[in-house]
């Protein structure tokens, strides 16, 4: 499924016309052409009769450039006839700069990168100017610039000739030979588009009934069952040493309360709405949940602007109702406190899905709390969430502090996990000092995290140990690195469709 082939032909290498009969060219024969065909024949040098002389073949170049000129290089442009995007470069992502885990390397920006690692040793040029290492060898280090070289290929329909992207022909065949257009009966995609399987795991089943209720509710039955909604859910049974959960300073009190290993169950879900015949991935939400305290956490949730439009639903309400389906099912199995970290993405950051359209919003810091906010306290106002708190409240509602460390909610790489290394990383303190640092980031953190309670279910739902674990669609970095290598990416509904179609083929099939 390699497409980093680039077909990419221009003007610059082939002239083109669409006037003069006279010149032979590769375009099908006339009887084959309909009637307002706007084929434009390609036409180079060698194409040219050999019996025609120089002299000829030169006033037949003048007389197509004389023409170029008169009605723009454009029009001699053969198009592709799938959509209205003539370009096909393939996008680049922001670079994280080393010096400094807040810097990044924008797309298109120049940037220093250690010859042979490439990928992850990287200097945007002011920091490398200002912070190289002083130790550093600078004849190891290379100028590039942050963009992506790939382009989408371009395939012509064997029968007609016409020319499509291979994302949006959804063609996955590495013999673009094979190729057939829609119109010439090729089909919609020479892979599987929908998803039919049953969903085994039972809390994307749970909230793949509860999103599509939302969508029969709103839009009506018919509308509903076509541009139907699928979660699937993947997860992993999983176990860290506690030891490597925090540092070393607080590892023996955590140990007393989780034992020498912490337990957990890391899930993903990928919710995909049918859009003009395929199943494109419209979100996807991670969440972590501990059998000790029976607890869990939202890990990531990243989203795309393409859920269907409808005058009486928002997108927002299918992302609230994500959350709320996933928290609910999470109380009929008696899980009852929740964790949320609110971290906001850089613009151009990439936490799950590769590639954004470029004029999707981003939220700030208090943008993105106040949109927790408002999804805790609907969920509160429908009776699943019992009661919510930001961090703030939570050391009021335990009397003023936590004094214990491992009274905070922990879970893998979460908020305070990570707040407690870093204190301990950058200045090795005794315990005192370490606890005055941390209590000046309970002030830090005071607003950007919550605790959840959930009412529960009077009689549970048993838990789901259906696990099917994937290293690309069950792991969020693993999702991440699988697209930017194949580039499979998400700037337009388009690559979208593309990307799901090749991301559903993964997809477990237990009938
Ligand atoms: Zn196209
Ligand atoms: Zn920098
Ligand atoms: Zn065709």
């Amino acid at each position: 499924m390699a497409l980093n082939g680039n077909n990419k032909r221009t003007c610059a290498d082939m002239l083109c016309c669409d006037i003069d009969p006279s010149i032979p060219s590769t375009s099908q024969p006339k009887d084959k052409k309909k009637k307002g065909d706007s084929l434009l024949r390609i036409v180079t040098w060698d194409m040219i009769a050999e019996d025609v002389t120089l002299e000829k073949k030169i006033a037949q170049i003048k007389k197509m450039i004389r023409m170029m000129k008169t009605m723009g290089l454009e029009a001699f442009e053969k198009k592709v006839v799938c959509c209205t995007n003539q370009d096909t470069q393939f996008n680049a992502s922001n670079r994280y700069c080393l010096a400094n885990g807040e810097c990044r390397i924008p797309p298109g920006a120049k940037y220093m990168y250690k010859k042979g690692e490439r990928d992850v040793a990287n200097y945007c040029i002011p920091c490398y100017e200002t912070k190289f290492p002083a130790h550093g060898n600078k004849r190891d280090w290379k100028m590039a610039e942050n963009i992506n070289t790939a382009s989408d290929v371009i395939l012509k329909c064997s029968t007609c000739q016409e020319k499509w992207h291979k994302t949006c022909a959804l063609f996955f065949n590495p013999d673009a030979s094979k190729f057939v257009c829609m119109e010439c009966g090729g089909g919609r995609s020479d892979l599987k588009t929908t998803i039919d399987t049953k969903e085994h795991a039972h809390a994307a089943a749970f909230m793949t009934e509860k999103l599509n209720e939302l969508l029969r509710s709103r839009i009506g039955i018919t509308v509903a069952r076509k541009d139907k909604i699928r979660v699937c859910g993947l997860s992993e049974e999983k176990s860290i040493w506690t030891k490597a959960l925090v540092p070393a300073i607080v590892e023996a009190e955590f140990k007393k309360k989780y034992s020498g290993k912490f337990k957990y169950v890391k899930r993903a879900f990928h919710v995909f709405q049918r859009i003009d015949g395929v199943d494109v991935i419209l979100c996807s939400l991670y969440t972590q949940e501990t059998p000790m305290g029976k607890r869990w956490m939202i890990d990531y949730f990243d989203s795309l602007p393409y859920f269907k439009f409808y005058d009486n639903l928002k997108s927002g309400e299918l992302h609230q109702e994500v959350f709320h389906a996933y928290i609910e099912y999470m109380s009929s199995i008696n899980y009852l406190n929740g964790h949320i970290w609110s971290s906001p993405p850089k613009p151009g950051d990439d936490f799950c899905f590769n590639i954004h359209p470029s004029a999707m919003k981003y939220l700030d810091r208090n943008g993105l709390i106040a949109w927790y906010q408002r999804i805790l306290k609907n969920g509160r106002s429908l009776g699943i969430i019992k009661e919510y708190r930001n961090f703030r409240e939570e050391l009021e509602h335990q009397g003023g502090s936590i004094e214990k460390p491992s009274d905070l909610p922990v879970f893998v790489d979460s908020l305070w996990c990570q707040v407690m290394k870093e204190i301990n990383f950058e200045h090795p303190n005794s315990p005192s000092e370490f606890m005055e640092a941390l209590q000046k980031q309970y002030e830090i953190h005071a607003t950007d995290n919550f605790v959840i309670e959930l009412p529960g279910a009077k009689t549970p739902r048993e838990r789901d140990t259906w696990y099917y674990s994937h290293p690309i669609l069950g792991d969020r970095m693993g999702f991440l690195k699988k697209c930017v290598k194949e580039n499979w990416e998400f700037p337009t509904l388009a690559r979208a469709m593309y990307a799901s179609v090749a991301l559903i083929q993964y997809l477990p099939r237990y009938e």
